[in-house]
């Protein structure tokens, strides 16, 4: 459980409620408190989440049902009775003298029969639709009215509330805000007139009474310049609090690994391969990180295969050359071991003692471990989860790796890092990641990591074909993996997803496995699954690794880092019941070597529409950057970033699709501010996060 949750990497800026000094408010406004309102400046930053035009009214001929949206009308009550069939309502005619219509009450008050009596005047709003006796609105707001009663001259706001709240009461509370808080704009007006936007004290007038000739469309789809203003000045708040989380952490202290040692070199001179421009440019950007004396926070970020592992190695021999030891955490048994296999096979040779640490390992095992990593005669330790438990305590440790980052809770990767702290001295860190980050989240929630991207496979592999197939027409899927078979290949074939319950799952594994045991006479099939006892899936996987097994039938087990460059063919059965990342990491297993590789995706009819654009998706590109930019897309900046879990509060009005260009100008504002390129940038800074932040900011500084 704990590795799915998605956690945020760096500096998650929290905001939690808390009785904010400036401009206390009185006590009767408890209830506002649910809101989170807890100052009159929140009260002012309480906009609305849309308007209703009131300021007109339709004469009611006009009023038909096929028109879009609701319409208000205004006339006398001809006739207003409780029916009792086909259920008790209140059905009450208005005329305006240009026709009449009907206003329905499925749910009615005795007070309301009595108001709603024939000869009232009545304004009332809703959507006209045609009813059985004509044009009617059901639930309409209404107002009772006289015939001098003026019409509003504002659009009306319609704000967030909650049970006990009344928009009314809201409007009150806003409006005296208004008139008592001075708002005294953050920014100054030069500023603001190279930007284009508008003071802060038009802006939230405005929002709050919107005349009734302003652009509705704009104000509701909230690119109306006052908006614009609204989210840069939220936007700006969080560049600039990250930014100077950022600065803080250059106040800390970690040891300088200033040489790039001997290892290095004897390293890359038995690595059969030669450095791609993207990993050698990213291991220049680490390599300067690591050699500062304030500890790294570095996100290595690739697309699966793209070989990020050489590249954390080569980081690790500068630590380890410099008397330090590296630690590298995984999520899974299967791929800490997989790290641990190849990472000695190329550090043993070379006089590096790698070892590996695993939940369930035995005392005996254990034991000489731990005194490796106690003594320093370990300088590479590799492992689960399991690295930081108490028992675990490193000589000297300066570097530390995550794979797979966001597999990690935040309270995990701290404790890995504590390992490391002595006298104040804390490890440089390096983060690893194949699902890549859209921009505009990297700018924003990530903007206090600095960020290595490896763009560029290694040469000589062929992009993954993707083909979906109807469940149905299995039998064509058998006869590819026989072909397969017959050229030396190997397959994985990926059970479906049980959300449900894993016994379910780990039950189909096995008949999965066993059917086609049947259906395959001749190929050896193996089975891997998450209940398997370690040493069975280690002697599962390095049968597959050495060619022994043909098709390996896997739950998602292995949807990280496993590597086996003869694999070239990968099923994935329901793959409509996966999420896009998911599918993508798992697809990453094949097309590792140098032969074309193809991955079958099967799916059940009917596809839902999510499903069916996943799966298109996935049909069209092998571009893991495109894939997680409509992940993003599909399931919302909160479902991505595993935001509902970690507690954090996304933006409140600022868009991170839409809003990509006022990203960018918050960013850079941010950076000229903290950089005091601009006058009075402190006394800016400060009266910036004072109103937007004030006493909601707390760091976590992981
Ligand atoms: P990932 O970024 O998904 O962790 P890996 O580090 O597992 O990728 O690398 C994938 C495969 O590519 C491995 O077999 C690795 O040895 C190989 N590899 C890495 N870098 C290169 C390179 N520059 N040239 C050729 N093969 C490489
Ligand atoms: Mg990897």
């Amino acid at each position: 459980m704990m590795f799915h949750e998605k956690c945020l990497i760096i500096t998650v800026l929290i905001f939690y409620p808390a009785p904010s000094s400036n401009n206390p408010i009185p006590q009767d406004m408890d209830r506002l408190e649910k809101l989170g309102i807890h100052s009159k400046m929140d009260c002012i930053l309480h906009l609305p989440m849309r308007y209703e035009d009131e300021t007109q009214v339709m004469p009611i001929i006009d009023a038909c049902p096929h028109l879009s949206g609701a319409v208000q009308i205004e006339g006398i009550i001809q006739h207003s009775e409780v029916q009792y069939h086909p259920r008790k309502q209140l059905l009450v005619t208005v005329s305006d003298g240009t026709g009449e219509l009907n206003l329905r009450f499925i749910h009615f008050y005795g007070s309301q029969v009595k108001q709603l009596a024939a000869g009232k005047r009545i304004r009332a709003r809703g959507e006209p639709r045609g009813g059985f006796l004509g044009t009617e609105i059901i639930h309409p707001t209404y107002r009772m009215v006289s015939e001098s009663t003026p019409l509003p001259t504002e659009l009306t706001p319609v704000y967030p509330a909650s049970e006990g709240i009344s928009q009314k009461m809201l409007r009150k509370q806003i409006d005296a805000a208004l008139n008592e808080v001075p708002l005294t704009d953050t920014l100054p007006e030069s500023l603001l007139k190279s930007l284009k936007l508008p003071a802060f004290d038009r802006t939230v007038r405005f929002l709050h009474h919107p005349a009734a000739d302003a652009d509705v469309t704009a104000l509701s789809e909230r690119n109306h310049p006052a908006w614009q203003r609204i989210k840069f000045d939220e936007l700006l708040a969080q560049q600039l609090s990250m930014r100077r989380a950022r600065l803080a952490r250059r106040q800390q202290k970690a040891p300088p690994f200033l040489t790039i040692g001997k290892h290095s070199q004897q390293f890359l001179d038995q690595l059969p391969f030669k450095l791609t421009a993207a990993q050698q440019k990213a291991l220049d950007e680490i390599r300067h990180d690591l050699r500062s004396s304030y500890p790294m926070q570095r996100l290595l970020q690739g697309d699966v295969g793209s070989g990020k592992t050489v590249v954390c190695a080569l980081a690790a021999l500068q630590a380890i050359d410099s008397g330090h030891q590296a630690a590298l955490m995984a999520p899974t048994e299967i791929l800490a071991e997989q790290h641990y296999l190849r990472l000695s096979e190329w550090l043993s040779p070379i006089g590096i003692k790698v070892v590996w640490l695993n939940g369930s390992m035995k005392k005996k095992e254990r034991t000489p471990i731990l005194e490796a990593i106690a003594s320093g005669d370990a300088g590479f330790v590799i492992g689960t989860h399991a690295l930081i438990q108490d028992a675990v305590s490193f000589s000297k440790l300066g570097f530390v790796i995550i794979d797979e980052q966001h597999r990690f809770g935040v309270g995990q990767r701290l404790l890995l890092r504590n390992k490391g702290n002595t006298d104040q001295i804390q490890p440089h860190q390096l983060m690893m990641s194949a699902t890549p980050i859209p921009r505009t989240l990297a700018m924003t929630f990530y903007a206090d990591l600095d960020v290595s991207v490896i763009d560029e496979l290694p040469p000589g592999r062929t992009p993954v074909l993707t083909r979906l197939i109807d469940d149905s027409r299995r039998d064509e899927v058998i006869a590819r993996i026989h072909a397969a078979a017959r050229q030396g290949r190997q397959v994985y074939w990926v059970c479906p997803l049980i959300e449900e319950s894993e016994t379910l799952e780990l039950q189909n594994a096995v008949e999965t496995h066993e059917q086609l045991t049947g259906m395959l006479t001749g190929l050896t099939v193996g089975l891997l699954h998450g209940r398997m006892k370690p040493v069975e899936k280690q002697s599962v996987m390095s049968d597959f690794q050495a060619g022994k097994i043909h098709v390996l039938v896997a739950t998602t087990v292995i949807e990280v880092g496993v590597d086996v460059p003869n694999a070239s063919l990968m099923i994935i059965e329901h793959a409509e019941r996966f999420g896009l990342s998911q599918l993508h990491q798992l697809r990453g297993r094949v097309g590792r070597g140098s032969t074309a590789s193809v991955c079958l995706l099967l799916y059940q009819k009917p596809l839902g529409q999510v499903a069916r654009r996943r799966l298109g998706i996935m049909r069209e590109t092998t571009d893991g950057f495109r894939i997680a930019q409509q992940d993003l897309e599909i399931r919302g900046p909160g479902e991505f970033l595993g935001a509902r879990q970690s507690g954090l509060q996304i933006l409140r009005f600022a868009d991170l699709e839409q809003d990509g260009a006022l990203i960018d100008l918050a960013a850079d504002t941010a950076q000229k501010l903290l950089t005091g390129k601009l006058p009075d940038s402190g006394t800016i800074i400060n009266a910036h996060l004072d109103r937007w932040l004030s006493n909601r900011e707390e760091f976590l500084n992981v």
